[in-house]
C-alpha cells in the first residue's frame, strides 16, 4: 500500500509498504480521507520528533472498516468511522479520571503509532468512533483535529452566551474555533490574523469583528472593541511567542486565556500585571473520545458547518505537494485533505 512516511527531520517520501497486520483489539480501516495539519509540519521539521524513524504521518482520518480482530465488539466491517488519533492506556490515573487525553501512557497516531497518510492503518477498536448518517469522510477527517481541538478549547475556557471572545489564527483550526465560540454562545468574537482572506472566512462563519494584526495592533484593537477592558475569554490557535504574549495581555481583568498553538519555545508574561488582573491562563492538550463524539453529531445536525473548511484535496501519492503547500502557505490553505 502507498503511505507517506518520515524518514529523518525534512525527509518524507511516499513509499510502498506492506499492510499492517491487525491484533485481536484492532481493526483495519481503509482510510478513505486525511488531513494534513501544522502538527504534521512540526514533525516534519524536527520542533515534535517522533520516537523512531521511519513512520507513516497523518493523525486525521476517516474510512471504513475492513476487518476487525476476534476481540472486537464495538464495531464490524462496514461501517464508516472517524478516528480518535489517541490510543489511551484506560488504566493510569488520568484514564481512570475521564482524562484520558492526558493518559500517561499515551501515543499518537502519525507519532508513536502509524498514521493515517496511508490505504489502510490498523488501530485499537476504542479509537474508531461511528460517523453519523450524511458526513463525508473528509469532513469526519479534519473533525478528529481541527474541529475537535477548538471544541475541547471552548470548554476548557467555558465560553458563555453573551461573552466577548477573542480567537488568534483564523486558519485550519481557529476558523473552526470562530464558529464554536459562536455555538458556545459568544455575542462578539473578534477574529485576529494577519491574512485577510482568512479573516473573511472568519467572518463568514461568525466573526463580529476582525482585526488584521498586520495593520493594527491587536491588543489594543481588542482593548478598544470592549470598553478598554479586555476579552472575556482569549485563545490563540496559533503558536507563536508573539501571539501568546498578546493573548495574555488581550484578557480583562478576572479574564481567561487559553493556549492552544504549539510553539515549542518560550514566552514572557508581566508577572504583575497578570496577577492583579486576576487572570487566568490555561492550556489544551488533544480531546477525548466523547468529545470527537459530540463534534461529529453536531455536524450531523447541521450545529457545525465545515462544508467549506477544506479548500485543498490531493491524492495521497501527491503526499509531497500537500506538504509543501502548507509549509509554504501557498493560496494560505484552512484544510488540506488526501484522498486515496
Ligand atoms: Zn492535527
Ligand atoms: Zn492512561
Amino acid at each position: 500500500m502507498l503511505a507517506g512516511r518520515i524518514h529523518a527531520t525534512g525527509k518524507v517520501s511516499v513509499d510502498n509498504i506492506s499492510l499492517p497486520s491487525v491484533g485481536p483489539g484492532d481493526v483495519l480501516v481503509k482510510i478513505q480521507a486525511s488531513g494534513v495539519c501544522h502538527s504534521d509540519v512540526h514533525i516534519i521539521n524536527g520542533m515534535l520528533p517522533p520516537p523512531k524513524y521511519p513512520v507513516t504521518l497523518g493523525h486525521e482520518g476517516a474510512g471504513v472498516i475492513e476487518r476487525t480482530g476476534q476481540e472486537v465488539t464495538n464495531v464490524k466491517v462496514g461501517d464508516r468511522v472517524a478516528l480518535y488519533y489517541m490510543s489511551p492506556c484506560g488504566q493510569c490515573l488520568y484514564c481512570t479520571t475521564g482524562r484520558e487525553h492526558i493518559c500517561d501512557q499515551l501515543v499518537s497516531l502519525g507519532l508513536e503509532l502509524e498514521g493515517t497518510w496511508a490505504e489502510y492503518l490498523a488501530m485499537s477498536a476504542h479509537s474508531m468512533v461511528k460517523i453519523p448518517e450524511g458526513i463525508p469522510y473528509d469532513q469526519a477527517a479534519i473533525a478528529g483535529c481541527a474541529v475537535v481541538t477548538p471544541f475541547h478549547a471552548m470548554n476548557v475556557g467555558q465560553v458563555k452566551p453573551g461573552d466577548t471572545v477573542a480567537v488568534y489564527g483564523a486558519g485550519g483550526v481557529g476558523i473552526h474555533g470562530v464558529q464554536l465560540a459562536k455555538l458556545f454562545g459568544a455575542s462578539k468574537i473578534i477574529s485576529v490574523d494577519i491574512n485577510a482572506r482568512k479573516l473573511e472566512a472568519a467572518k463568514q462563519v461568525g466573526a463580529t469583528d476582525l482585526v488584521n494584526a498586520k495593520q493594527e495592533d491587536p491588543v489594543e484593537a481588542i482593548k478598544s472593541l470592549t470598553d478598554g477592558r479586555g476579552a472575556d475569554v482569549a485563545f490563540e490557535f496559533i503558536g507563536l511567542k508573539l501571539t501568546q504574549e498578546q493573548l495574555v495581555k488581550s484578557v480583562r481583568k478576572g479574564g481567561v486565556a487559553v493556549m492552544v498553538g504549539i510553539s515549542g519555545i518560550k514566552f514572557e508574561i508581566d508577572a504583575n500585571d497578570f496577577l492583579f488582573k486576576g487572570a487566568q491562563l490555561r492550556t489544551t492538550q488533544n480531546h477525548t473520545r466523547d468529545h470527537l463524539a459530540r463534534v461529529l453529531n453536531l455536524m450531523s445536525t447541521g450545529r457545525i458547518d465545515i462544508s467549506k473548511s477544506i479548500s485543498q484535496k490531493y491524492k495521497l501519492a501527491d503526499t509531497l505537494k500537500a506538504v509543501e503547500s502548507l509549509e509554504n502557505q501557498k493560496e494560505s490553505p484552512l484544510r488540506i485533505v488526501l484522498y486515496p
